[in-house]
């Protein structure tokens, strides 16, 4: 499959690792918003939030609390993050592999516009 977030879970793409294990990787952004910008996957492929069903959503929670953990690790805990799923075109999706974006290190001001 050509999915550049696959290749980067079987490490033919590579990628500024933060946190791995056996579910997920969190990653680097290479277009960064903020001062942290952390990409985090599910290894399996996983199109968008539409693509989940009750057979699969935990992974949604294991994200999270990864996520609240590598804020922590990165120093952003404190002073707090956001994060965003974007989903589809109008959401702002532009790799269909299912991807929640840490993002801290600044105020990030709401809306986001
Ligand atoms: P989205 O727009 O929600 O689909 O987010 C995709 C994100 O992946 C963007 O913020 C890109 O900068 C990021 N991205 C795309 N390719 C790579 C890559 N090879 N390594 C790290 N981040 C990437
Ligand atoms: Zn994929």
């Amino acid at each position: 499959m050509d999915c550049i977030f696959c290749k980067i879970v079987e490490g033919t793409v590579p990628s500024n690792k933060v946190y791995e294990d056996e579910k997920i990787v969190a990653f680097k952004d290479i277009n960064p918003e903020a001062p942290v910008h952390i990409v985090i996957i599910p290894k399996e492929h996983i199109e968008s939030v539409k693509e989940l069903d009750d057979n699969n959503a935990q992974i949604v929670s294991h994200i999270i609390l990864a996520a609240k953990k590598i804020a922590k690790d990165l120093g952003i805990s404190e002073s707090g993050f956001r994060i965003v799923n974007n989903c589809g075109k109008d959401g702002g999706q532009t790799v269909p592999h299912l991807h929640f974006h840490l993002l801290g290190g600044r105020d990030m001001q709401w809306p986001p516009g």
